[in-house]
C-alpha cells in the first residue's frame, strides 16, 4: 500500500477504519500527544524546559544523583498538574473500542505515558511502558509502591529500607522491563494493524517496536497534529480525538 494522507475526500479516515475493522490483532501505541488535549504538555512542544534545565537532564539518573530535590519538585508539578486534568474524549474513545474489539479480536495497548489516563478510564489491556507517575521507587532495593502525595516537605524514604525513593518511571538511558519489551515485541510480529497516536516516533523502543511491526507486514495508521517519524501506511494529520471520532465511531 502507498502510504495515503488524510485530505478532503476522507479516503485515509475510510482506510483507516476498515484496516481496523479487519484487523484481527491490533496493537496500539499512544504518545503524549494523546494526552495534550486533556491539558498536559508533551516533551517536544515549546515546554521542553523546566527551570533552565531540559527534560532530557531533569528526567535522568544523573539528573537526580546531582539534586534530587529538584528532580522530586519537577515531578511533583507534574503530579499536581495531572491530578487537575481528566482523561479527554480520544482516552474515551480508545477505552470503548477496545472493549467492544475484544469480544472478537486481540487488542493490546502500550503507552509511553506516565499519567495514568488510559487507565483511569479503565481501558482494557494497556501497559504503561514507562512506568507511573504514581509511584515511588526504593534506591536500595528495587520496591515500588503507589503513592499519591502531591508535595514532600522532606524527599520520600521507603518503607521497605528507609532508603530515599526515586519516581516509578524509566528515565533516558534506562531499560526498560525485559518481560514487558518482549511481550510487547511478540505482539508486534503477530500483529496485523498498528494504530500510532501522538508520538514523535523518536523515542525507543516504541520506535522499533513499531518499525519491527512494519517490517513483518502490519499496516500502520499514524495520529499526529504534525509531521513526525513514524513511517506509516495512513497518516492522519488531525488531533488524537478528531481523528478517533472519524475513525472509531
Ligand atoms: P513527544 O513529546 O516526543 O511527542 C508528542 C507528539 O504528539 C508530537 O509528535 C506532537 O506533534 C503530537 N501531538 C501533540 N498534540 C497532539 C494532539 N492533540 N493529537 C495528536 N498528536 C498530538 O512524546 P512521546 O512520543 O510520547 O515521547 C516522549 C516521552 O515523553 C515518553 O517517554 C513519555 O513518557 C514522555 N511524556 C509523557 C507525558 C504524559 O505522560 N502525558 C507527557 C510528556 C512526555
Amino acid at each position: 500500500m502507498e502510504s495515503l494522507a488524510v485530505d478532503s475526500s476522507g479516503s485515509a479516515y475510510n482506510q483507516a477504519k476498515m484496516l481496523l475493522e479487519k484487523s484481527l490483532n491490533t496493537l496500539i501505541i499512544t504518545g503524549a500527544g494523546i494526552s495534550a488535549e486533556s491539558g498536559i504538555p508533551t516533551f517536544r512542544g515549546e515546554n521542553g524546559y523546566w527551570r533552565n534545565q531540559s527534560v532530557e537532564e531533569l528526567a535522568s539518573a544523573e539528573g537526580f544523583a546531582k539534586n534530587p530535590r529538584l528532580i522530586w519538585d519537577w515531578y511533583l508539578e507534574r503530579r499536581r498538574l495531572v491530578n487537575s486534568c481528566k482523561p479527554n474524549l480520544a482516552h474515551n474513545i480508545l477505552a470503548k473500542w477496545i472493549e467492544q474489539k475484544l469480544w472478537t479480536a486481540d487488542v493490546n495497548l502500550f503507552t509511553q505515558n506516565i499519567d495514568d489516563l488510559h487507565q483511569a478510564v479503565n481501558t482494557l489491556n494497556t501497559i504503561s511502558m514507562h512506568g507511573s507517575l504514581w509511584r515511588n521507587r526504593c534506591t536500595k532495593c528495587g520496591l515500588e509502591r503507589q503513592e499519591m502525595a502531591l508535595d514532600y516537605s522532606k524527599l520520600p524514604l521507603s518503607p521497605c529500607c528507609q532508603a530515599l525513593e526515586r519516581p516509578g518511571v524509566v528515565w533516558f538511558g534506562e531499560s526498560l522491563d525485559k518481560k514487558m519489551l518482549a511481550k510487547a515485541f511478540l505482539t508486534s510480529v503477530k500483529c496485523n494493524a498498528v494504530l500510532v497516536i501522538g508520538t514523535s516516533g523518536l523515542v525507543a523502543p516504541a520506535s522499533s517496536i513499531i518499525s519491527t511491526a512494519r517490517t513483518v507486514g502490519a499496516k500502520i495508521i499514524d495520529i499526529n497534529m504534525a509531521q513526525n517519524a513514524v513511517q506509516a501506511d495512513i497518516q492522519i494529520r488531525k488531533s488524537a480525538s478528531d481523528a478517533l471520532q472519524r475513525i472509531l465511531f
